[in-house]
């Protein structure tokens, strides 16, 4: 990531997260996202990449970032997963983004899911980041994701922080972590994988709460654990839609105070394209990125 124009290496990260609108809803809703976005002027905004890998070469993440690029001049990562895409499939979304003048990639391996053919080239993200490497020349610079409580696969911490090992040493050199609510897991977490010599930068993922249905599907899908303070604002917003909003941004800046004030290396907000609920955010924790 080439920071030479709009930051010092050093300085804690605010970084944005978008995904491309489901294929029947209208791509302009992401431009209007994105024009609001902008103001907020993060260091980079990365944006999802489809589960199934049938778009490659052609993928609506790659249109998202050449504008994130090309009209807002900010760094656009783009999230590419693997374990549902042949070699073929890869390359074709590699050439698409060189074209597009993309150099970020988030490698990962992506979800298993049942119902979408799995294909048999890439094992793990650092299957793909080996890859990546190998067929680009050292073109993109390669981001990856990591799991403060621990990958849902994995057997424990200390196995799914030895193979994060080995994306790092694949060549991932900057972590993005999976959202939690709970703060002192991703230290915990932290002070383990800098033990085993990660010594990347490891940005903070974190996601306002801004709906019931929201907090369900991502607890489920990613297993987070919710300290009881959490649970009792779900519990006692759940049927007033704007207070549950505006506890769950205010316990989000709570969460971004402390990451910052223990000096983490950045935040990486889950937008869920809503500009604003990222306004807010960003407005009360801004001036705290030393
Ligand atoms: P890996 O790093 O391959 O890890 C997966 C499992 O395999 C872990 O249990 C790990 O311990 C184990 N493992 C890893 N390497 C090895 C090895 N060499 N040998 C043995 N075991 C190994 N999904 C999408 O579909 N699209 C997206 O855009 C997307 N964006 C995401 C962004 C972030 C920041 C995060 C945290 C997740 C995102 N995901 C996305 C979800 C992600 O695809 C899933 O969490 C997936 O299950 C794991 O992906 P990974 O890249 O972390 O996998």
């Amino acid at each position: 990531m080439d920071f030479s124009n709009n930051k010092e290496k050093d300085k804690q990260l605010f970084s944005f997260e978008v995904f491309p609108p489901k294929k029947d809803s209208n791509i302009e809703t992401i431009y209007k996202t994105l024009e609001e976005l902008k103001d907020l002027n993060p260091d980079f905004i990365s944006v999802t990449y489809g589960a199934g890998g049938r778009e490659a070469g052609n993928s609506k993440t790659c249109e998202i970032a050449s504008i994130i690029k090309d009209k807002y001049n900010i760094i656009p990562v783009a999230h590419l997963t693997c374990v549902n895409s042949s070699k073929a499939e890869v390359d074709a979304e590699l050439t698409n983004l060189k074209k597009h003048g993309i150099k970020n990639i988030l490698a990962l391996r992506g979800d298993i899911v049942p119902d979408i053919e799995r294909k048999n080239d890439f094992a793990h993200a650092s299957d793909l980041i080996n890859y990546i490497n190998e067929h680009s020349q050292g073109y993109f610079e390669i981001f990856g994701a990591c799991y403060p409580e621990v990958h849902v696969d994995a057997p424990d911490i200390i196995t799914d922080i030895s193979n994060l090992k080995k994306k790092v040493e694949a060549g991932a050199g900057h972590l993005i972590s999976q959202l939690f609510f709970d703060n002192g897991k991703f230290y915990d977490f932290c002070e383990k994988a800098r033990i085993a010599g990660i010594n990347v930068p490891i940005e903070a993922g974190i996601m306002p709460v801004t709906n019931k249905k929201q907090i369900e599907r991502m607890v489920t899908m990613c297993g987070a654990s919710l300290p009881s303070k959490f649970v009792k604002v779900l519990q006692r917003y759940e049927y007033a839609p704007e207070a549950l909003r505006d506890a769950g941004i205010a316990y989000a800046i709570d969460q971004i105070v402390d990451l910052l004030s223990n000096g983490v290396d950045g935040i990486h907000l889950y937008t869920m394209n809503n500009p604003y609920v990222a306004k807010k955010i960003n407005d009360a924790v801004r001036n705290l990125f030393l």
